[in-house]
């Protein structure tokens, strides 16, 4: 049977999957992220121990994606220093010999929501990680969003709600940004504990649900994606799900009209239907498709 690797490339950890062509993982391992140099011989010794068809690889970005581009394939302008411009889609072509397909982690995770999880059978769905950082990846007509660049939706500019004492966000490049505002980091600077330990009755909540709520209202209007999947560490508080879906409605103020908006988007807002799996099972889509890109080539 056929067999493809798989990597979900992030800051932290660097996750190796060896997936069948029936999407079931084989063998994972995880690897900390340190410098290429380090990182990537310990990589290539994990996809050589089976004979892959394809790699696929969601990575940290930002990432060129553009074809056209002298630096596709690269990692572009990562405050992770030493990933700065270095060429990981070239990388692994080379030392591996076979096809190797990479998006950014979430756009990957959006597509494996899209084609096995909370957006199955649909053909658009944006996938959202709040976590460390926000980031979001959009698949819209069944395919990844890329353009000039890839959308970077936890930057998107959000509206300082009354009363929040973070004056001024995390985010190093704005002051009011969505990850500035809403990320595990930003809680645990306004409150001074980390996000975990926060209980339901705390009033972190209400302020995280109004920054989420802006980004979901603004997605609906700006992509109309058919579902948005929240994941990622901070979206373990399951209860700030109904409370993200009443603070979107109250933005959007019944201007879009829809039958999920009249439900009250208990099914449009969801959790991921992959669980934590989102990002390796993406990975392993765009190995799938690297190979069948070869094949028609
Ligand atoms: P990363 O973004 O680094 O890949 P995570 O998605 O796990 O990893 O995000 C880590 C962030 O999520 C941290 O800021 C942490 O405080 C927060 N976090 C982790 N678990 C929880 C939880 N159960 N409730 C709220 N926040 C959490
Ligand atoms: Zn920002």
């Amino acid at each position: 049977m056929t067999v493809y690797g798989a990597l979900e490339g992030g800051g932290t950890k660097m996750v190796l999957a060896i997936v069948g062509e029936d999407g079931a993982i084989r063998e994972k391992t995880a690897l900390p992220t340190r410098t290429p140099e380090e990182t990537l011989p310990e990589m290539i010794r994990f996809f050589r121990q089976a004979p892959i068809a394809a790699l696929g690889i969601g990575c940290f970005g930002p990432l060129d994606l553009d074809p056209a581009s002298s630096s596709y394939g690269h990692i572009t302008f990562t405050p992770k220093l030493a990933w700065r411009e270095f060429p990981i889609l070239s990388a692994f072509r080379e030392a591996l010999g076979v096809p190797v397909g990479l998006d950014t982690d979430v756009n990957g995770a959006a597509l494996a929501e899209g084609r096995l999880g909370a957006a199955r059978g649909l053909g658009s769905c944006l996938y959202v990680t709040v976590g460390t950082g926000v980031g979001g990846g959009l698949l819209l007509g069944g395919k990844p969003v890329h353009g000039l660049l890839h959308p970077e939706i936890g930057h998107i500019p959000v509206s300082p709600v009354p009363g929040d004492p973070l004056s001024r966000g995390v985010c190093p490049y704005h002051k009011h940004c969505l990850e500035g505002m809403a990320s595990g980091p930003a809680i645990e600077r306004r409150w001074g504990s980390p996000a975990r330990d926060l209980g339901e009755e705390h009033p972190a909540w209400d302020l995280e649900a109004k920054y989420l709520a802006q980004l979901c209202a603004t997605a609906m209007l700006a992509f109309s994606p058919e579902k948005i999947i929240l994941g990622g560490g901070v979206m373990q508080k399951k209860f700030l799900f109904p409370a993200i879906r009443r603070e979107t409605l109250a933005l959007l103020n019944g201007y879009l009209t829809h039958p999920v908006l009249a439900a009250g988007l208990g099914e449009y807002i969801v959790e991921p239907g992959l669980g934590t799996e989102s990002g390796i099972l993406g990975a392993w889509l765009l190995a799938v498709e690297a190979a069948r890109a070869q094949e028609r080539a």
